[in-house]
């Protein structure tokens, strides 16, 4: 089987690789994938550090035609893509694709803004003195990804640090090498000279311990779990090095008496379970008021009787895998706990046998749940939900905030008046009205409050204040 290499300095190397399996089908191989070494992440960041001087210079436009055609590359291939994905991450097919045309959509965003780059000239509070404000790249970008979107994170974090410049070390989630492969060899195609952009897979605990060690990286962008995003905020301290981090959530939603049963059972049953419910925007807690709560979870149950768990490339199925044997035992020990807490079970909890080998689990509802539970403060990361019963709106918004976290809240109202004061109190980074918590748009700003993010936002123009440093320059006239 063919080993895909790790990228360093324009040349794909590495004889060592582990096997990327597919969760929907644990007989299946995805592919051999480079296991890269601390030795092999120093001579990337040096790679990316010699690369920077020419490329934070480069002209706009080469920079405009890489990135216009890796999103059009893969727009063109988003069906293979959106299979390989699926292959590998065990998202639904359906989901996998968009999640690719998403991915080719940033690309093509960044593509133009980065003939959009600007700076300012304002006047001195002196005399006869000019003063320009402008933006330059940070240096050599550390960028590491989790397992959940291997093609959209990996692109909304690479596009923004070639358009403004910068040179990259990327390590992808170990888990999940193959979709990142792909467009790392998309944009070497692209023309990107050698060195800007290099790609280190392998252990986090190996390659992305040698990315926070190392005194030549300018920046790092990180999302995953809390653990690791407090190693990367220390290890960056100890380097005065500028980082980002998106971490994890338990995004709640209310669902007021008022709401239109259909759009919040939707927005429920979406957001709470598809894509495995391992989404850090997923909806994990249900905050439901007294009059509508027995209608509600009667609707969200029978929902759920509906959905089809089963292998990721079947058509007709809603919910697939979960990613892996650990999350998998971490989702289960997580329902014995909801069971030991005093929760009421209302819908499944338990392991599915299907055609192929995989780590099927039934959507599991937890009805009767309290805010102070472990199932509704911890995030469990995978098709697992609590349903708690509120009075009435006030209660609903004091426990919908009374999280450590704080990237996306939603609320299932008709009423204009509690939709308005929701948007405005909900401690969160992203608030949505009668919609499901995830599901976000490429080019608006994504992230959140609290435990669940730090540093600026990412995507959309608003990435510019992560990847680049703002300079002020005075000059006498
Ligand atoms: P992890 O924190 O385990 O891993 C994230 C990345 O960090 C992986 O590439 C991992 O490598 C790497 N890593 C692990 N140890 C180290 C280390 N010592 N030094 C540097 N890098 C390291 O998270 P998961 O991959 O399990 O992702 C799931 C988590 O991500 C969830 O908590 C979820 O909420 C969060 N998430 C947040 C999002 C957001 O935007 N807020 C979006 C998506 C996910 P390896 O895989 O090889 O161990």
């Amino acid at each position: 089987m063919t080993i895909y290499q790790n990228l360093i300095a324009g040349e794909w190397i590495g004889s060592d690789a582990t096997k990327n399996i597919n969760p929907s089908d644990t007989n299946e191989v995805v592919g051999l994938y480079a296991d890269g070494s601390a030795e092999d992440t120093k001579n990337a960041i040096a790679a990316a550090k010699a690369a920077f001087p020419a490329w934070s210079r480069s002209g706009i436009w080469e920079r405009h035609v890489i990135l216009k055609k890796a999103g059009d590359e893969i727009m063109a291939r988003k069906d293979e893509l959106g299979a390989l994905l699926a292959r590998e991450e065990g998202k639904t097919l359906p989901e996998a694709i968009g999640e690719t045309i998403r991915a080719s959509q940033i690309f093509e965003f960044f593509a133009g803004e980065v003939l959009r780059l600007a700076g300012e000239t304002i006047p001195s509070a002196r005399p006869n003195i000019g003063v320009e404000i402008t933006r330059d790249p940070l240096g050599v970008i550390g960028i590491i990804t989790p397992w959940n979107f291997p093609i959209a994170i990996p692109a909304w974090k690479i596009a923004p640090a070639l358009c403004y410049g910068n040179t990259i070390v990327f390590k992808p989630a170990e888990l999940v090498p193959a979709c990142s492969w792909a467009i790392v060899d998309i944009l070497h195609r692209a023309g990107l000279p050698k060195g800007v952009l290099n790609l280190v897979m392998g252990k986090g605990s190996v390659v992305g311990q040698a990315m926070l060690d190392s005194p030549d990286v300018a920046g790092i962008t990180f999302t995953g779990s809390t653990g690791t995003g407090k190693r990367v905020a220390a290890a960056s301290l100890e380097h005065n090095r500028k980082f980002q981090l998106e971490m994890g959530g338990k995004n709640p939603m209310v669902v007021l008496d008022d709401a239109d049963l259909n759009v919040a059972v939707e927005a429920a049953a979406n957001s709470g379970f598809f894509s495995t419910g391992q989404r850090c925007t997923a909806s994990s807690r249900l905050i439901v008021t007294e009059g509508i709560h027995d209608k509600f979870v009667a609707a969200l149950t029978a929902k759920l009787e509906t959905l089809v768990v089963d292998n990721a490339m079947k058509s007709g199925t809603h919910i697939g895998p979960v990613v892996d044997e650990k999350q998998l035992k971490t989702d289960t020990d997580y329902i014995e706990i909801g069971k030991k807490e005093g929760a009421k079970l209302a819908f499944g909890g338990e392991l599915l046998k299907r055609d192929t080998p995989g780590f099927y689990l039934q959507p599991t509802l937890f009805t009767e749940a309290t805010n102070q539970m472990r199932i509704s403060r911890e995030e469990i990361f995978g098709p697992v939900v609590s349903v708690i019963r509120v009075k009435d709106y006030e209660e609903a918004l004091a426990t919908a905030n009374d999280t450590p976290f704080g990237l996306s809240s939603g609320i299932a109202t008709t009423s204009l008046k509690h939709a308005t004061h929701f948007k405005r109190n909900a401690e969160a980074g992203m608030v949505m009205v009668n919609l499901p918590t995830a599901g976000v748009d490429f080019h608006v700003p994504f992230g959140g409050r609290k435990g669940s993010s730090y540093g600026p936002r990412e995507q959309g123009k608003y990435a510019a204040e992560f990847y680049t440093s703002v300079k002020t320059s005075y000059t006498l006239a």
